[in-house]
């Protein structure tokens, strides 16, 4: 089965696919504060905005990254 790990700020989750991810760096290029490899979890996205995560999520070039709103409580 596909892997997808998901990192969530309350707001919004990033679903990340390792299977699909090409390693091009682009998204720890961008949010250097948020795409840490070397860390783990190496996804942290309450360092960004919700608007500076989905800004970056259309970024990946591969389709890796892919993010849903978390329902309103
Ligand atoms: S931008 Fe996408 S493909 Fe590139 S390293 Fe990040 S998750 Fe992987």
């Amino acid at each position: 089965m596909e892997k997808k790990i998901e990192y969530t700020n309350g707001e919004l989750t990033i679903i990340w696919r390792p299977d699909l991810c090409q390693h091009s760096g682009i998204c720890v290029k961008m949010l250097p504060k948020v795409y840490n490899p070397k860390e783990k979890p190496w996804v942290k996205p309450e360092n960004a905005t919700t608007q500076q995560l989905i800004d970056q999520v259309t970024q990946c070039p591969s389709g890796a990254l892919s993010y849903r709103m978390n329902k309103e409580k």
